[in-house]
């Protein structure tokens, strides 16, 4: 046997020498100094019918070979368990192949996986493959369960468990890449050693779930991996729940880039940015959470957009906190718009363009956003770099992934921001008086039942409602025409308009008529209002048909009493502008309080 350095792992386990991790099952597996990848055996020690889990390669045999002697005689293995066809697990085969001096050994592997291990040629092993076997080995003390855990990462993959001591011994799954190795994993930190394992090697989310959920129907109490360090039971749960929600197939984005830790960071900026799309209906926040995810990959300090938007160009960027200003677009960004997806791909090789900014102290990398129909650029994300910066092949990939999203969400951000806009004109006539400019009755049924409300609770307060109605106006309608009618409201609304507080509400409340709700401390205080609207509307000066000639108005005035309902106050205002008129007109009247 050859000799290899001492190595005492954190639980001060002498890895020289066989390590018993339950009742007659030992771990015979030979640590390699530096690789983060140390490959697992494992005995289960039942006299002459003894197992043998994924011998190993022929790197680390003998190591195994000298262990398996310290606890039973070679000559006791019968069965050869083979849980896929990886040469780290089987490439050992050959040489135990001519080692065996028995006629009963046996290969315990599945149907895909014994039509790769035959080419060992082995001449004494013959396969006993667990499909024929209803899944399941006897032994005399124990039966082992096989689980078909298919592509993982091998179609005819599967995994043993035991039921006797509750262990699973899982083949890849649960397996890592450990830096510092123990046999044992410590604590839920270990999670991160078995991350990027699964999410580069699993090749999708649904078939590792479909596996993990497959293991899950057996009572396990410990799981022991070919990679990584072995799970006790107190983290077995953790490590599934975790297993389960994660993402696989990150090697469908490498290019040139072998670095898996990089490549999970990569895979976890899509994932948030994805998600920040998805998951947020403001604009800001998408953009917050988009530079978020995006600094973990790059040293990046802002993102800007730029949107093509009716022949104007937008710049959606953190000064204006993202709602829009229109900006002059400079001939780089010219260039970048007027392209569109086919000649820029025959012009760069890049999904992205450096450009410098107008300073030339800041790097900007442009991302134009292609439009999916007619292929043209309908808006630019503009990543201002803290530092001049190299983009790998991977980035590069995993920006073309994100511009069809972006472009969503940029276009979705410019379809709120014109129905908002036509919300607010809708509102804007709905509550505005389109020949007056003054609020409309639904306008006022709104406001005035909150001020008449505050009025209520407050007795220190007073709200006076003024009404106007235009003396015989129907006389300057019938000599002058409509349209000149149409005339005199409007300048006659200007002056209520500009005598009136902003506090005040001016409502149109009929064709000829309007009310001024006042809200003040001062009772009576609409006296004076409409004093100064009559005598201002009688200094008007209208002409038609070649006559000049002027109007005069009426008002009534009443003060809210504490809990009188609108329509009652409308009632008595109504009265004492009745009066006004009864009086002869161009005069104010005060409804009596109530
Ligand atoms: P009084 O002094 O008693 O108020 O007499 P009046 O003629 O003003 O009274 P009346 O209420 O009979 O007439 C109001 C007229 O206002 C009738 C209607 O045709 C006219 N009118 C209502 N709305 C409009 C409008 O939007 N434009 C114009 N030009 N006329 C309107
Ligand atoms: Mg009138
Ligand atoms: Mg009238």
């Amino acid at each position: 046997m050859q000799g290899g350095k001492r190595f005492m792992d954190k639980q001060s386990l002498d890895t020289n020498h066989a390590i018993k991790i339950s009742e007659r099952i030992w771990w015979v597996g030979h640590y390699i100094e530096g690789d983060p990848f140390q490959c697992h055996t494992y005995l289960i020690e039942n006299g002459d019918q003894s197992v043998l889990f994924d011998p190993g390669s022929k790197l680390t045999f003998n190591y195994t070979l000298g262990k398996i002697e310290e606890v039973t005689p070679f000559s006791n293995i019968r069965y050869f368990v083979c849980h896929h066809q990886d040469p780290d697990i089987t490439a050992a085969m050959g040489l135990i192949d001519q080692m065996v001096n028995r006629d009963d050994v046996l290969l315990v592997t599945h149907w895909r996986a014994a039509a790769l291990l035959k080419h060992y040629d082995l001449k004494n092993i013959p396969f006993w493959q667990v499909e024929e076997h209803d899944w399941k080995l006897e032994l005399d003390d124990r039966t082992l369960r096989f689980i078909f855990t298919p592509y993982m990462h091998f179609p005819g993959a599967f995994c043993t468990f035991d039921e006797k001591s509750g262990i699973m011994f899982s083949s890849d799954i649960f397996g890592g890449f450990t830096e510092e190795w123990s046999l044992y994993a410590k604590d839920e930190s270990h999670f991160e050693a078995i991350k990027p394992f699964h999410e580069h090697y699993m090749p999708s989310r649904e078939i590792m779930q479909h596996g993990l959920s497959r293991m899950r129907e057996y009572p396990i109490r410990m799981i022991a991996p070919q990679h990584g360090s072995i799970i006790p039971e107190t983290l077995v749960d953790f490590m599934f729940d975790r297993l389960a929600g994660l993402d696989c197939g990150l090697y469908l984005m490498v290019k040139e880039d072998t670095d898996i830790k990089h490549l999970v960071a990569m895979n976890q900026m899509l994932r948030e940015s994805m998600e920040a799309m998805m998951l947020y209906r403001d604009f800001s926040d998408i953009a917050h959470y988009l530079l978020s995810a995006v600094q973990k990959i790059l040293p990046i300090k802002a993102l800007s957009f730029m949107v093509k938007d009716d022949g104007q160009m937008l710049l959606l960027a953190p000064d204006n906190f993202y709602h829009g200003a229109i900006i002059d677009i400079s001939p780089d960004f010219q260039e970048i718009f007027s392209c569109d997806q086919h000649t820029w791909q025959e012009k760069h090789s890049t999904h992205y363009k450096n450009i410098a900014a107008p300073s030339c102290e800041e790097v900007q990398l442009v991302m134009p956003l292609f439009s999916a129909e007619n292929k043209i650029c309908r808006a630019a994300v503009v990543m201002h770099m803290e530092a001049e910066t190299t983009i790998s092949a991977e980035i590069d990939a995993l920006f073309s992934r994100l511009m069809e999203p972006l472009l969503t969400a940029v276009e979705r951000e410019i379809i709120f921001r014109s129905m908002e806009e036509d919300r607010d004109v809708i509102y804007e006539r709905s509550i505005r008086d389109p020949l007056t400019g003054l609020f409309t009755r639904l306008y006022m049924k709104d406001t005035v039942s909150r001020m008449l409300e505050l009025h209520d609770r407050e007795i220190n307060s007073s709200v006076s409602i003024v009404m106007f109605d235009v003396d015989h106006f129907k006389h300057v309608n019938d000599t002058y025409g409509h349209m000149t009618g149409d005339e005199v409201l409007k300048k006659v609304s200007s002056v209520i308009l500009t005598e009136c507080r902003t506090t005040d509400i001016p409502v149109r409340f009929g064709g000829e008529e309007f009310l001024t709700f006042i809200a003040s401390s001062r009772p009576g205080c609409g006296k004076g209002f409409a004093e100064r609207v009559r005598e201002k509307v009688g200094m008007l000066c209208f002409n038609a048909n070649d006559q000049n000639f002027s109007v005069t108005i009426s008002a009534g005035i009443a003060a809210h009493a504490q809990n009188e309902p609108l329509q009652e106050l409308i009632h008595r205002v109504d009265i004492a502008l009745y009066a006004a008129k009864e009086s002869g007109r161009n005069r104010v009247c005060i409804a009596p309080d109530v």
